[in-house]
């Protein structure tokens, strides 16, 4: 029984998906850039579609799972079940307007239009705010909408801000902030399943891996409660006598979020020779 993943054909996600899946262990050979291809050594199939028509694709379970922006899942709003994040392909949707306009507040959108490929988000936001505005959906180059008198500001995609700043606009609401997800079909049979769960074994593996950092560091004995406590590690870090006595090596794992806070403190307790080591794999 072959889990069916659908992941974008080409584009932002595409690379990204396939290296998730490689980073997985799962070897997927795609040369010829077909619509769909077996997996090597796992019980997948993997089929390269629009991210556009991945949510539908999952309701209906011609896909079991899929992998795109959570800015697309919101928008097409399938019934689907959002079952892990993915932490690549971030970005945000914002309104923007002409750069030179003076904004206050959201109420500056009264009565306005608005171009946009994601009107449905778009709308529930406006909604939310009480903001009576005509929303424009189009299809794409939604930068341009302003400058060619289609709308007084648009609502789209950033990540650097660099587009906007080129076609004249600035970013004035942050409305959503997105990242790559794992969604899935509401009712997979239980084989499924259980291939899904080895799949997000594997996942989240990898995933602690990026997140945490193996270190190492030679500490004087005296200090070395202090720098477990710093340094807990999964359960508590390994010690080991150095040949030079009054001295050991402790060895544990950290988040790679929290190093340069620790570390000045492990200094301050007479740690030395730190090293910090990438983690592949961390299974917790
Ligand atoms: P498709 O041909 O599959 O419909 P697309 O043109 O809709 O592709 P891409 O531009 O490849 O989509 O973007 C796919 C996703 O990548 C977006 O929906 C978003 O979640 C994410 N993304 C991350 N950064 C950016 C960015 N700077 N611009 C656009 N999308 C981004
Ligand atoms: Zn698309």
């Amino acid at each position: 029984m072959k889990l069916k993943v659908a992941i974008q054909k080409s584009g932002r996600l595409s690379e990204k998906s396939l290296e998730l899946l490689k980073e997985c262990g799962i070897k997927v050979s795609n040369g010829n850039r077909k619509l769909k291809t077996s997996a090597k050594n796992f019980p997948m199939e993997i089929l390269f579609l629009r991210d556009d028509d991945i949510p539908q694709y999952v309701e209906q379970g011609v896909a079991d799972i899929g992998i795109l922006g959570e800015n697309e899942v919101l928008e097409k709003d399938k019934n689907v079940d959002i079952i892990e994040r993915l932490s690549f392909g971030n970005c945000r949707l914002s309104l923007a307007i002409p750069k030179d306009d003076v904004y206050n507040d959201v109420s500056y959108f009264q009565g306005k239009k608005v171009a946009t490929s994601y009107p449905k988000i778009l709308r529930k936001f406006f909604l939310e705010k009480n903001i009576n505005a005509d929303i424009e959906e189009i299809g794409g180059s939604v930068e341009i909408a302003t400058s060619i008198g289609l709308a007084d500001g648009i609502f789209d995609i950033v990540s650097t801000g660099s587009t906007l700043l080129m076609n004249g606009l600035k970013e004035i609401e942050t409305v959503l902030t997105s990242e790559a997800v794992m969604i899935s079909n509401k009712n997979l049979s239980s084989e499924k399943s259980e291939v899904l769960d080895k799949l997000l074994f594997r996942i989240k593996a990898f995933k602690n891996g990026t997140r945490n950092k193996y270190i190492v560091l030679n500490a004087p004995n005296d200090s070395l409660e202090n720098i477990c406590t710093l340094i807990p590690g999964m359960r508590t870090p390994t010690i080991m006598p150095l040949s030079n006595s009054g001295w050991s090596s402790v060895h544990s794992v950290i988040e790679e979020d929290d190093f340069w806070n620790v570390i000045d403190a492990l200094k301050s307790y007479g740690a030395e020779g730190i090293l910090v080591l990438p983690i592949e794999k961390m299974i917790i």
